[in-house]
């Protein structure tokens, strides 16, 4: 469908997603291609659901940023603008709201004021971070799946 909306640029070996029109906030700006499943994450992949990660074509370009401006719905396979979009933006998303432990940890230096630095997936965010972005639903799933898991630091109790 919509290839020429975004666009690849290349700087210093760095590539970025750029948009090439303006979007308003809740547009839909891409269909979220998935060309080939891996069961483990890559740095070119993003999280599908609990066991699937996949290669998403052109967007493998979108870097992230603390305070993005696009998510990736990855139940609809969509990117969605979270705020108004000029043509020449670049486009970036909150890794964590797909990736639950990342194959290749970075750090961020985006400058935001909410900034994580260490992005290496969202088991790695305390909640006061991971409350103000959307979250896929594998990635609420396993937060919630860790909380439950804390029973086991009950002890049993004793019969006298
Ligand atoms: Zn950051």
């Amino acid at each position: 469908m919509s290839s020429d909306v975004i666009t690849i640029r290349t700087e210093n070996k760095v590539r970025s997603l750029i948009a090439r029109q303006d979007f308003k906030c809740g547009d839909v700006v891409y269909q979220i291609p998935s060309e080939k499943l891996f069961d483990k994450p890559n740095r070119f992949t993003v999280q599908m659901d609990r066991e699937r990660h996949t290669e998403v074509g052109k967007l493998s370009a979108l870097n992230h940023s603390c305070d993005p401006n696009v998510i990736l719905d990855m139940d609809r396979m969509l990117v969605i603008a979270n705020r108004d979009i000029k043509a020449g933006d670049e486009l970036s998303f909150f890794y964590p709201s797909t990736e639950w432990e990342m194959a290749a940890p970075f750090i961020c230096l985006c400058g935001s004021p909410r900034c994580i630095h260490v992005v290496a997936g969202a088991r790695f965010l305390p909640f006061s971070t991971l409350e103000h972005h959307y979250l896929n639903r594998h990635i609420r799933e396993q937060i919630i799946d860790l909380l439950n898991d804390t029973q086991r630091h009950l002890p049993e109790m004793k019969q006298k």
